[in-house]
């Protein structure tokens, strides 16, 4: 059973003991120590079930290997920095199949590597730019003796429309088959670049399967010579370039799901049915099954065997998005209310009543969906049962008819058995020198009297029930007594930082309406009375700690608000010095970088977890700030950390303070404990998010918002276990609401289960799958080398698609390369994964944005990450001003863009616009009331708002994704060619990699060697 341990008491008070006794491992993430998601051995390949027949659509291409690249000894140019392989049985690798140790009989060596270097991927510019691939374009007539070129074409199988270039079973590229390479194409090194007479590249001993190594391979059997592309080719004119229009697109995928599923209704009371993309604008309708706005899953038909699961290595996790927003016209969620009774529960699992409870005996008693236990129904809740066996009041208990409800919490809920307090808001700005002369301070001050009035309300209340505090440091803390009653503020210093605590308790947090004079009062005063600081040292833990107090003596949740501008460097506990060392970067140690200080701030998350404290960052550094120590608190309490390089009010402050006015306003509960619960047979084993987790099953959150997510990831309980025909899978989230109010938020989400592989792949999830990549493999970081991180993340990709191949899809020549439709995509996003900060050891990237990066992506729901890793690029200079939709995106590649174009990008965190060189004068003007490009100041914050239709209709799409993003972004204006374009050519995921990393063509094609070596 997958809930055993979990104990009939009210949950609150088991779960939460005083919270005083946490020990040992500190959160989930030092808890496994090893990366890699099936430990145990190399899996075969089955044979693919018998009598399976393929009625959905594959999506198949082909994309052989390159010719090779001669070899050389200069190596200008790597896409990928293939690491060393790790030796056998190195410490930080288990055996497991994806680990970068492919088992020898995997990876049969093939020719001589020597003789058949790889090429590398093209080289823009040079002389064989877009050679490799060429070929003839696969519409082209087949050529004589062209193995590949037979039917089964790829994409004839297709029984969907076929897109543009979908057949990519076309003729092998320039060069295969090759006996001898032609003359060393200069330019670009592959994957790996082969040494010179070497088998292997300098530097690092060559191995049988490890990255870098079998795909030197020499041509495949059965293909030789079949191409009439010989060494000649190779210095003839330019052949046609594999059009990149051909391979699986992220914008097509897209915008084929709006057309399909956009606007329409999805209404959930078909088990495991697979929604709309996060993409997509469709409208949920509730009838059994949480709407995908809160549960998305990786796969909704999991393999019902453990077996099963081994095989294709496809991660089966939920990600849950407890509060996350609805639309106005979806309905939000009832609030059942069970009396004192409380809610309805099963007696041995524990389980909340949902639709999954099966009533029997006349409804007397019910069947747990989750464990079978049948139980008793309650006196008061008896009610007879209709002719199909349904409760004849089904419609009018949300608990019997809805995936998601909540219920009113009784007191057994609550902490020491009483209701709670409303949570209070503490703003606590560091008035050090920096932030004084910056203008910071004012600025808070100024947003707050207006910000104040906007805090969260219950629905229908006529205030907010949230209490404010104010607290202002640097060395030393000021606490201000802000009571309705004073006719001015009182301040009260702290200057013990070692011990600390609340100067007062009375006046310190008070209801905003009722001190609104005094707190204005105090607000206009801030910034004058510190306007002549010499301080510039500051504390940061006392800060905390002093939060944190204050809550435990009101005896309420909440959340601190902090404005901190450096690295605390006083005097007092929890002070950090700078150890940012980028010699460690590449090597074996660069994972300390990411790893937070240990002891203070190990103590303040367990301390505001038990408190329901909450932590909001917002850093103004200027240099290095220990981010991923500073950060720890924020990330393990369900706040967010916000920084603001070198910040600037000019330019920076409206981007401030929109984040600030978001954060405020946004929806949240506190105090929050989740309990995932799966039905027999399976159960949760890893979880990711901002939060704390004290054992194996309660996941702990001092305050989760909507834009909050929790990715869970499950595994079978044992091998031998098979699956009834429906997964349940059920989250449980008890919290604080804003008004003070004990609730339980209730998700119910039923997924099929099936013995075939085929319907795993069928409603795979790629957006999901994304999610739990990053946030994986971002925490796997902490404890092993970024190299073998990287490794694992392409061994795995390969394994997942080869696995499909080998049962799934219909025979066809090695050399296409099958994709599951629903997964055509996941290799973008893998390669983009791999191309982000946190995954590239390169000593120009801050370690502080690095390690911001990977913490903020923990939290992160579907959405965030699907937009993070494949950025919209919007062309902007010939859309219909008259029309209402954003245009259409395009492909995030530099191919995509014109001389004459005016793009806009955005990824969730960074926004561009991007201007062409040749961009026409009217448009200038339209935008900028310029008269020329040039004329164009670098750091501008806004665009000027102009009266013509083009400058409105920017203007309304800027603003519309502000709005819609969880987080501000900051536009940056850059001109083609200008120095600043780096920036925004970063995001340009189907290119190759700025510092690392290679462009989606060749990542795709390295990944086709990958597959096809493990199919050998
Ligand atoms: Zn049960």
């Amino acid at each position: 059973m997958s809930q055993q341990g979990y104990v009939a008491a009210p949950p609150y008070s088991q779960a939460q003991p005083g919270m005083g006794g946490y020990q040992g491992g500190f959160g989930p993430g030092t808890t496994q120590p090893l990366y890699g998601h099936y430990g145990g051995p190399p899996q075969a390949f089955n044979a693919p079930p018998t009598g399976e027949v393929l009625p959905f659509r594959l999506l198949s291409f082909s994309c052989s290997p390159r010719p090779m690249h001669p070899p050389t000894s200069t190596v200008p140019q790597q896409h990928f920095q293939a690491p060393p392989p790790p030796a056998m049985g190195q410490p930080q690798m288990p055996p497991s199949p994806q680990s970068p140790q492919m088992p020898p009989q995997m990876s049969p060596p093939q020719s001589p590597p020597a003789s058949m270097p790889m090429a590398g991927p093209p080289m823009p510019g040079s002389p064989i730019a877009g050679q490799p691939m060429a070929g003839p374009p696969m519409a082209g007539p087949p050529m004589a003796g062209q193995q590949m070129a037979g039917p089964p074409m790829a994409g004839q199988q297709m029984a969907g429309p076929p897109m543009a270039g979908q057949q990519m079973a076309g003729p092998p590229m320039a060069g295969m088959g090759r006996p001898f390479p032609g003359p060393p194409p200069p330019g670009a090194g592959g994957f790996q670049q082969p040494a010179p007479g070497a088998a292997g590249p300098t530097g690092y001993p060559q191995q049988p399967g490890q990255f870098g190594g079998q795909h030197m391979a020499g041509p495949q059997p059965g293909m030789p010579g079949a191409f009439p592309s010989g060494p000649g080719a190779m210095a003839g004119p330019p052949q046609k370039k594999l059009d990149p229009d051909s391979i699986p697109s992220i914008t097509q995928v897209i915008e084929d799901d709006k057309v399909k599923q956009g606007g329409q209704v999805f209404t959930t009371n078909i088990r495991g049915q697979v929604p709309p993309l996060v993409t997509t604008d469709f409208t949920v309708q509730d009838q059994g099954n949480a709407s995908p706005r809160f549960i998305r899953c990786t796969t909704y038909s999991l393999p019902c065997t453990a077996d099963l699961a081994k095989q294709c290595q496809v991660p089966l996790a939920a990600i849950i998005k407890p509060f996350a927003n609805l639309p106005k016209n979806e309905t939000s969620l009832y609030v059942v209310n069970h009396g004192e009774t409380g809610p309805i529960r099963c007696n041995r699992c524990k389980a909340y009543m949902c639709p999954f409870m099966q009533f029997i005996d006349g409804g007397r008693r019910y069947q747990c969906g989750f464990c079978n236990c049948v139980n008793e129904v309650p006196v008061f809740y008896f009610q007879h049962l209709d002719h199909m066996g349904r409760r004849v009041d089904f419609y009018e208990r949300p608990e019997l008819s809805l995936g998601s409800y909540e219920c009113l919490a009784t007191l057994d809920y609550c902490k020491n058995n009483k209701a709670p307090n409303p949570p209070a808001y503490i703003f606590m700005i560091d008035v050090s020198y920096n932030n004084i002369k910056s203008g910071l301070v004012k600025l808070i001050c100024d947003e707050l009297k207006t910000l104040l009035e906007k805090l969260p309300r219950e629905e229908g209340a006529e205030s907010s029930a949230i209490k404010v505090g104010f607290v202002t440091y640097n060395k030393v803390l000021h606490f201000y007594n802000v009571k309705s009653a004073l006719a001015q503020p009182q301040m009260m210093v702290v200057s013990d930082t070692a011990e600390m605590f609340v100067p007062l308790l009375d006046g310190f947090l008070v209801n905003y309406q009722d001190s609104k004079a005094v707190i204005y009062n105090l607000l206009d005063q801030i910034p004058d009375m510190f306007a002549d600081t010499n301080e510039s040292e500051t504390v940061f833990a006392p800060v905390i700690q002093a939060g944190v107090e204050a809550l435990k003596a009101a005896e309420c949740s909440g959340k601190l608000f902090i404005f901190q501008s450096s690295m605390p460097t006083a005097e007092a506990p929890g002070k950090l010095k700078n150890r940012d060392d980028k010699k460690l970067i590449n090597t074996d140690k660069e994972k300390t970088l990411f790893q937070p200080q240990k002891g203070v701030y190990e103590q303040l998350v367990k301390d505001c977890v038990a408190s329901g404290c909450c932590v909001d960052l917002f850093l103004f550094p200027s240099q290095y700030v220990d981010l991923a120590t500073m950060a720890n608190v924020p990330c393990h309490t369900g706040g967010s950390v916000y920084k603001y390089n070198n910040f600037q009010v000019e330019t920076d402050g409206e981007h401030f303070l929109r984040d600030l006015r978001k954060d405020i306003q946004k929806n949240i509960g506190f105090d929050a404990i989740m309990r995932v619960r799966t039905s027999t047979g399976f159960r949760a084993t890893e979880f990711f998010g901002g939060i704390y987790m004290n054992n194996t099953t309660d996941i702990e959150m001092a305050a989760v918002d909507c834009d909050k997510a929790v990715t869970v990831e499950f595994k079978h309980d044992d091998a031998m276990c098979l699956l009834q025909c429906s997964l349940l899978n059920k989250c449980a989230l008890l919290y604080t609401t804003i008004s003070g109010q004990r609730r339980l938020r209730i998700h119910n989400l039923s997924l099929n289960c099936s013995s075939q592989l085929l319907d795993l792949y069928k409603s795979c999830e790629t957006d999901s799958l994304i999610n739990f990549f990053a946030k994986s493999a971002y925490r796997a970081i902490l404890n092993q080398p970024i190299k073998n991180v990287r490794e694992i993340l392409i061994n795995q990709t390969a394994h997942m698609l080869a696995c499909y191949r080998k049962n799934c899809a219909s025979p066809s020549a090695a050399s296409q390369l099958i994709l599951p439709d629903a997964m055509k995509v996941f290799p973008v996003y893998m390669n983009s994964l791999m191309k982000t900060a946190p995954l590239v050891g390169n000593t120009e990237l801050s370690t502080d944005d690095r390690a911001h990066q990977r913490l903020s992506v923990t939290a992160m729901g579907v959405e965030d990450t699907q937009l993070l890793l494949y950025p919209r690029l919007i062309p902007l200079h010939n859309m219909d001003v008259g029309s209402e939709a954003l245009p259409a995106p395009v492909r995030c590649s530099e191919e995509r863009l014109t001389d004459a174009g005016m793009f806009l990008l955005e990824n969730g965190h960074s926004l561009f616009l991007w201007l062409g060189q040749a961009c026409s004068p009217d448009l200038i003007q339209s935008i900028f009331n310029l008269p020329s490009l040039a004329h164009l100041q670098g750091n501008m914050a806004a665009l000027p708002e102009l009266d013509n239709p083009l400058s409105k209709k920017v203007q309304s799409i800027i603003s519309g994704l502000l709005e819609k993003r969880p987080n501000s972004m900051k536009l940056q204006i850059v001109r083609q060619r200008d120095k600043p374009e780096i920036l925004f050519r970063q995001f340009l995921v189907e290119d190759k990699g700025l510092y690392a990393g290679a462009s989606y063509m060749d990542f795709l094609c390295y990944v086709h060697r990958e597959i096809r070596q493990l199919l050998t």
